[in-house]
């Protein structure tokens, strides 16, 4: 027996261990001191209240004999799907529904997707960026290529004709840099992948923070997508499901290679290997999609967007350049005075007693950069806001 030793290739991720031990320390040391924590990368407000009564009376269907439900189609409910479809064609992008797959998360099938594509095929990452694309690669043993985000192209990497690159990951709007891909931009990737018969893994996790015109949510609203893409989106961070466990991929019909249907190996290998997510979960999902479920999940963004538009002030205010904020959650900001990374993020706990992510933890790009997120109360928010200022202001 052997192992797959593609797994001993991985670096060990010390990013939010070594964050933990250092804000531990300083508090031991300094009971009396307030610390906030403006580098979470969860959601903090509760479910809608629609998603909540949706998911109840579910349960209480699956206590009685009459309406119990075993096990459910590996690709997700109809009912799920026609409302994830119904969502797109609001926003002008025509899907079927069985191009639609339900899912556990985002995460899961970002990386479960890999299991349909060659090891030979060169993979092309934007760096710094969410470190699933590059591990689940890495212990695949693919060959990792990566696109530099950096100050000069506004931390959104466009395609180099020069590099041959098999599949893709873009990431938008993205974590950590918050940049978003405008549909002009998104069009020059999609031709790109046509024209070399690549393919675009699309992660849309963060699609509802988008507020700008001109701005994609779906890399479907760029012509010619159908034959090179596949979305990820989750409903984690737009309606505060990372506890409960929801997403959906869409794969479409027109995604072809050598004739082989890139939606029929999906469907394959999730009726093979996958479930399905719990009826439950499904149900409360589609509440979501109800008038009343997306004014409620409005108002909890409304609050992470007031956030951002704290942090961001703070920002404008000092001239310190930074990314993300209008479309993001996350603040990607310069450190100040050439200071890396982590020698930013031990300024700013032990002068201000806050807590931020570095940005080297996100890739080789990332460093001199720091990561807020808006996911912390509008208290919290405002008063890291106001110590930053004070600190750096000085
Ligand atoms: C949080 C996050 C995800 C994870 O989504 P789940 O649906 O909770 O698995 C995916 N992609 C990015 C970029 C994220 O930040």
């Amino acid at each position: 027996m052997k192992f797959n030793e593609n797994y001993l290739k991985l670096k060990e991720s010390y990013l939010f261990s070594d964050i933990a031990r250092r804000v531990n320390a300083f508090a031991a040391a300094h009971p009396d001191k307030k610390v906030l924590r403006m580098g979470i990368g969860d959601v903090t407000l509760p479910l809608a209240p629609a998603v909540v009564e949706a998911m109840q009376k579910a349960v209480a269907e699956m206590g009685d004999k009459a309406t119990f439900r075993g096990y459910g189609p590996e690709q997700g409910y109809d009912f799920l799907r026609e409302a994830v479809r119904a969502d797109y064609a609001r926003r002008g992008v025509t899907l079927a529904a069985d191009e639609i797959f339900v899912s556990d998360g985002a995460k899961s099938d970002v990386g479960n997707i890999l299991d349909l594509f060659d090891v030979s095929n060169a993979v092309l990452i934007p760096d710094p960026v969410y470190p699933v694309y590059v591990d689940t690669n890495v212990m695949a043993g693919r060959r990792v290529l990566f696109a530099d985000a950096t100050r000069e192209n506004g931390f959104l990497p466009m395609p180099d004709e020069k590099v041959e690159a098999d599949i893709i990951y873009l990431c938008s709007p993205n974590n950590p840099t918050g940049a978003a891909y405008s549909v002009e931009q998104l069009r020059r990737w999609v031709e790109y992948a046509n024209a070399r018969g690549a393919v675009i893994l699309y992660d849309a996790a963060y699609e509802r923070f988008v507020a700008e015109q001109g701005l994609a949510r779906s890399i479907f609203e760029v012509e010619g997508a159908k034959t090179c893409a596949i979305e990820f989106c989750s409903l984690s961070k737009t309606a505060g499901f990372t506890g409960t466990r929801c997403g959906y991929t869409v794969v479409p019909h027109a995604l072809k290679r050598g004739g082989i249907s890139c939606n029929k190996l999906w469907l394959r290998r999730q009726t093979t290997k996958f479930n399905g997510v719990a009826y439950i979960v499904q149900r409360g999902a589609e509440a979501v999609f109800t008038p009343a479920g997306q004014a409620q999940i409005e108002a909890n963004l409304a609050v992470y967007r007031r956030n951002a538009q704290r942090l961001s002030a703070c920002l404008d205010d000092l001239g310190i350049f930074y990314t993300g904020g209008k479309n993001s959650p996350y603040i990607w900001m310069q450190c100040p005075g050439g200071m890396d990374s982590w020698k930013f993020f031990d300024y700013l706990l032990e002068e201000a007693n806050v807590v931020g992510t570095p940005g080297s933890g996100f890739g080789k790009n990332g460093e001199g950069f720091f990561r807020l997120t808006a996911f912390a109360s509008e208290e919290a928010t405002e008063e890291a806001a106001g110590r930053i200022r004070k600190l750096l202001g000085r």
